[in-house]
């Protein structure tokens, strides 16, 4: 049994919170480089320095990558074998969060009643989703996540008539709604199967995934490859002002369903697709 103190992790979260808001993560930041080269319009390049441009400034200057510094999202995996020691999990991580926030001069996003909308000024609370696995680790995952791509998500109930070629229509579906709204080019999480909630756990989720990682099962893989290579030809482009890139990567994760549905969720992220991880 290995003993993890709540102040340990309060210490991890906050800095979690500020570095994950002041710099974009490696794999991010390669595919946006790479996308300079790639993109076919004048403006789509110009729009897409201007983001690079950006990332050096909010280095430079030590500030956050974008004004809209997210809800706090994250994913962790607890394992059985961990006892947590001075207080709650959930209670540490948002207290991580509240001196991330606080300290780091980060914009607090977050209203403590969604009709009511009064500001909680530290930011909390944090969603936090669990999964307890094996051995002794304390995985965190934080993915804090801008409203103005969150808002232009979604989750459709498709039949199982509607197969794959009703996935691929209601991804595309979503882009297209999404268009500048979603502050492209953006990353496309997607989730197929499952039930209503699970879709939208696994697209959000496959958003934290590394670039480079892809998925085992072929039609999955297929799949990805082939929705952004259409998503590319929609022409809504960098900051949407038309061009080649408007998405950088479409991450699926999938699971089992019920034999009567066929739930896909899309969770869209814009160019500042932040996440980070620290194991304890
Ligand atoms: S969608 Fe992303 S880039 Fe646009 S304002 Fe929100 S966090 Fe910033």
């Amino acid at each position: 049994m290995k003993v993890i103190e709540t102040k340990d992790i309060i210490e991890t979260v906050s800095e979690m919170c500020i570095r994950a808001n002041h710099y974009l993560s490696d794999d991010m930041k390669l595919a946006l480089n790479n996308s300079v080269n790639s993109e076919k319009s004048e403006l789509g390049k110009k729009i897409l320095n201007q983001l690079q441009e950006n990332l050096d400034i909010a280095d430079k200057e030590q500030i956050p990558i974008c004004q809209d510094t997210g809800m706090a999202v994250f994913f962790v995996e607890l394992g059985q074998e961990v006892h947590i020691e001075g207080g709650l999990l959930s209670d540490a991580i948002n207290e991580g969060v509240r001196k991330g926030y606080t300290e780091g001069y980060l914009r607090k996003s977050v209203v403590g009643d969604p009709i009511e909308r009064v500001n909680t000024k530290d930011n909390t609370p944090a969603i936090i989703h669990y999964d307890i696995v094996a051995g002794d680790g304390l995985k965190i995952t934080l993915a804090p996540k801008g409203f103005g791509s969150e808002n232009m998500s979604r989750v459709f109930m498709l039949k199982p008539a509607d197969g794959i070629e009703g996935v691929k229509e209601a991804i595309l579906t979503a882009v297209k709604d999404a268009g500048p709204n979603a502050c492209p080019p953006m990353v496309v999480g997607v989730g197929i199967g499952g039930t209503f909630e699970k879709s939208a756990l696994m697209a959000k989720q496959a958003l934290t995934r590394e670039f480079s990682a892809r998925p085992t099962i072929s039609w999955v893989k297929d799949l990805e490859d082939e929705m952004l290579e259409k998503i590319n030809k929609l022409g809504i482009g960098p900051g949407g002002l038309g061009g080649t890139t408007t998405a950088l990567a479409v991450n699926i994760n999938t699971f089992a369903t019920h034999i009567a549905g066929l739930p896909v969720a899309i969770n869209i992220c814009c160019h500042v697709n932040r996440h980070i991880t620290r194991t304890l």
